[in-house]
């Protein structure tokens, strides 16, 4: 390809090519990124939106890379990987027990929620152990049982992908839902986000301090935590449902593929269902991409051929001509 645009480029020096993505992402599998930047402030996130437009490259924007599955033959555009991780806090409002915290996108999650705690600022702690950047983590509105990450954000900083324009965007902007915000449509990407906070005394952050640590041990017992980008497939909506458990509209895809015995037992490959839960696919070492598709595809075949309906991903596939799955 020729590139319009490699002087400045080079002057910037922020545009690398033939990056690696298998070190970038949980699965730890997928190929190479043509191109790869990791802009440290917006001005140079807008830079790398100008070298990626006027090369007419496709975008992608990768936070910790805990929730997507990269093809095999990788990605031939510009990956973007913000690198903006300062986290600011605005003197708590003690009248009203509130707090401020602004996180760069960039930022790892659990290293705000550790932030928060030290400073006395409790609300983010729901979401302890959940692995993620601060832009991966707003993008998918990170959810927790009854927890919603909407329901602390704020108004946050976004960048428009087509112009590089900054804007600052409040709370409706989003149109927050259960893993949806208007950034899923990735013409604006976030730059970074401000939380609203309880502030609490200091033997109150150390009771939420326990309470991290509480959701840490009991996630690990849960989950896995190596191989994998957590929950694949997203629960069903009420909608989508018929059967009920208990009186309830039965919403959660584990426990359909757990009732077809697939977890510790489906294999494909390198590729396998975590024992420890029936919606987690579990690189072994050596899967590929492809592997962790067709085990993809085989569970959402079995739960089709059993409940007729059809598991749909909670995992953001990259790289792919088309959607891998069915
Ligand atoms: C073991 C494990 C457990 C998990 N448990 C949970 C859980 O309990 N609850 C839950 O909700 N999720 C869970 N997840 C999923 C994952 O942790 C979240 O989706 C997380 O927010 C992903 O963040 P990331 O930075 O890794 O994003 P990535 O995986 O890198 O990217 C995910 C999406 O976010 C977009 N994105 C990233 N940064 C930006 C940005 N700056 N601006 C715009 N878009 C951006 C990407 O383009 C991509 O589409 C789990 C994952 C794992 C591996």
């Amino acid at each position: 390809m020729q590139l319009q645009n490699t002087q400045k480029t080079s002057q910037l020096n922020i545009i690398q090519e033939n990056i690696s993505l298998k070190d970038k992402n949980w699965f730890e599998t997928g190929g190479i990124a043509k191109y790869y930047a990791q802009p440290t402030n917006s001005q140079e996130f807008a830079q790398a939106l100008e070298f990626a437009n006027t090369n007419k490259l496709e975008i992608f924007v990768l936070g910790e890379g805990a929730n997507i599955l990269i093809s095999d033959e990788g990605f031939n555009g510009l990956v973007i990987k913000p690198q903006i991780t300062e986290i600011n806090f605005v003197e708590p409002n003690l009248a009203l027990n509130l707090g401020y915290v602004t996180a760069g996108a960039g930022v790892k999650f659990q290293g705000l929620i550790d932030f928060c705690l030290n400073n006395n600022l409790s609300g983010l702690e729901e979401f302890s152990g959940i692995p993620g950047t601060v832009g991966g983590s707003v993008y998918i509105n990170i959810h927790y049982f009854e927890f919603l990450l909407s329901q602390f954000l704020i108004h946050a900083t976004v960048i428009e992908k087509s112009t590089g324009k900054v804007l600052q965007v409040d709370n409706a902007w989003f149109n927050f839902g259960y893993n949806q915000s208007t950034l899923l449509a990735r013409e604006y990407f976030l730059i970074d986000a401000t939380f609203k906070l309880k502030k609490v005394d200091p033997i109150d952050a150390a009771y939420h301090k326990g309470r991290r640590d509480e959701i840490i041990r009991h996630r690990v017992k849960r989950y896995p935590y190596k191989g994998t980008c957590g929950s694949f497939f997203r629960n069903f909506y009420e909608s989508e449902v018929t059967h009920e458990s208990a009186g309830k509209k039965m919403i959660y895809v584990a426990y359909y593929l757990d009732k077809i015995g697939v977890k510790g037992n489906l294999k494909v490959g390198g590729a396998i269902v975590s024992h420890q839960h029936a919606n987690m696919l579990v690189n072994l070492g050596q899967a590929t991409t492809h592997d962790i598709v067709n085990l993809a595809r085989t569970m959402q075949q079995l739960v089709f051929d059993n409940f007729g309906i059809m598991p749909k991903s909670e995992c953001q596939m990259i790289g792919f001509k088309e959607s891998p799955l069915i």
